[in-house]
């Protein structure tokens, strides 16, 4: 029986990727909703190929070819076997309950749902019996390694670490928009690909990866691994370490989520080699150039409200980066000084959690008119 998919985001770098393995499994899979943002002329022409039933876009009166339903109408619609959810942003999390509360398993990319409502979402999740697969490549990896979570001693996440990697503190305070777009491994949206110039992408992991394995923060390490081939690796008590290992591709993680627990072809196109790859580095974080690392952690640590607060700063500095507005390290300064302003408050509701990325978003967009590039 084809399984039934939803893909939240369908034109965006995870939506279209995920795409691309859909069409090579098309007899596996049934596509019952596609939703953009404001690409819609993308959305059109994946609606014609692709011939799901419902579709979404901000400007509705411009989709052609499949019936409208909200974002939250598509994850209450319980023909979905699944549903991945591949927006950027806050907008992923209400969906992403709507479709728990429903019983629907997520594939789940958006990784701000974790880091703003983590406690909340994974206590549905647990409570309705519904899976939550990584497409983070890292945390896909750690699922694809864990058999008993119990056994499990140490998460040990790898980062690419980016563009600025081996480049000075000076270079990296000074880089440009390009500078900081050229990853070196992987092509992704441009809000993450500033993350990960920063660092704040690992540290934005080590929050999911606590919540979907339930794992002490003390307990995740982050190595840095420039080749991206070791995606990542836990340690058992017995000191066995399992990595999982393949070529720097989304689609693998992609398919893996969409997937699970069967496995195909599908969009493999050849065999991993080795030799071919010839060796893989390992090294320390740099935590003093890459300061997001610690203060993820750090709001990590302190729980509640403290990720929404780090989630929302980043967000409203990062989006400033990219208009210019500001330098890379201005949004260090920007998350540092909401973060250490910031009361943190245990357990919010969903509601409060709103607010409060809304007041964040004001108070940096505020602070950081008074910096200039
Ligand atoms: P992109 O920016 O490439 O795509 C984002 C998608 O979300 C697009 O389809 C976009 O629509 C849609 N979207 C954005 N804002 C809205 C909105 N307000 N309402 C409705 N739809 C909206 O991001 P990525 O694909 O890179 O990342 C998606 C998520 O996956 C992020 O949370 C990211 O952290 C995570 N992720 C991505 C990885 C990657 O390799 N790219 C790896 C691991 C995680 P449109 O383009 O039509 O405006
Ligand atoms: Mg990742």
């Amino acid at each position: 029986m084809k399984r039934k998919i939803s893909i939240l985001g369908s034109t965006g770098s995870i939506g279209r990727q995920a795409l691309e393995v859909i069409e090579k499994l098309d007899d596996k899979f049934e596509i019952i909703a596609l939703t953009a943002g404001s690409n819609t002329d993308l959305l059109n022409k994946q609606i014609e190929k692709f011939k799901p039933k419902y579709a979404y876009a901000n400007d509705i009166n411009a989709i052609r070819g499949a019936k409208i339903l909200s974002l939250e109408e598509i994850c209450s619609n319980k023909e979905n076997d699944i549903i991945l959810v591949a927006v950027s942003g806050k907008i992923g999390l209400k969906p992403t309950l709507t479709a728990i509360n429903n019983g629907i398993d997520i594939a789940l990319a958006n990784k701000e749902t974790l880091v703003m409502a983590g406690d909340i979402v994974m206590h549905a999740a647990r409570t309705k019996g519904v899976k939550i697969i990584p497409v983070d490549s890292e945390h896909c990896a750690i699922h694809q390694c864990i058999k008993d979570i119990s056994q499990v001693d140490n998460l040990i996440i790898t980062a690419s670490g980016g563009p600025f990697l081996h480049k000075t503190t000076d270079e990296m305070k000074n880089a440009t928009v390009e500078q900081a777009l050229a990853h070196p491994r992987w092509n992704m949206g441009k809000k993450i690909t500033v993350d990960s110039a920063t660092l704040m992408n690992k540290g934005l992991e080590v929050i999911e990866a606590h919540h979907l394995f339930n794992m002490d923060y003390d307990k995740i390490k982050v190595v840095v691994h420039p080749q991206s081939i070791v995606h990542s690796a836990i340690e058992y008590a017995d000191g066995s370490v399992i990595a999982q290992l393949g070529l720097p591709s989304m689609h693998i993680p992609i398919q893996y989520a969409i997937t699970y627990p069967e496995r195909y072809h599908g969009i493999k196109s050849k065999s991993f080699s080795f030799s071919e790859i010839a060796r893989l580095d390992f090294e320390e974080p740099d935590r003093e150039k890459f300061k997001a690392l610690s203060l993820a952690y750090d709001a990590g640590k302190k729980g509640g409200s403290a990720t929404v607060c780090l989630n929302a700063a980043n967000e409203e500095a990062v989006f400033e980066f990219l208009n210019g507005q500001i330098k890379l390290f201005d949004i260090i300064y920007a998350v540092e000084k909401m973060l250490s302003t910031h009361t943190t408050i245990q357990n919010p509701s969903i509601d409060e959690i709103f607010e409060i990325d809304n007041e964040i978003r004001l108070k940096t967009r505020e602070i950081l008119k008074y910096t200039s590039v």
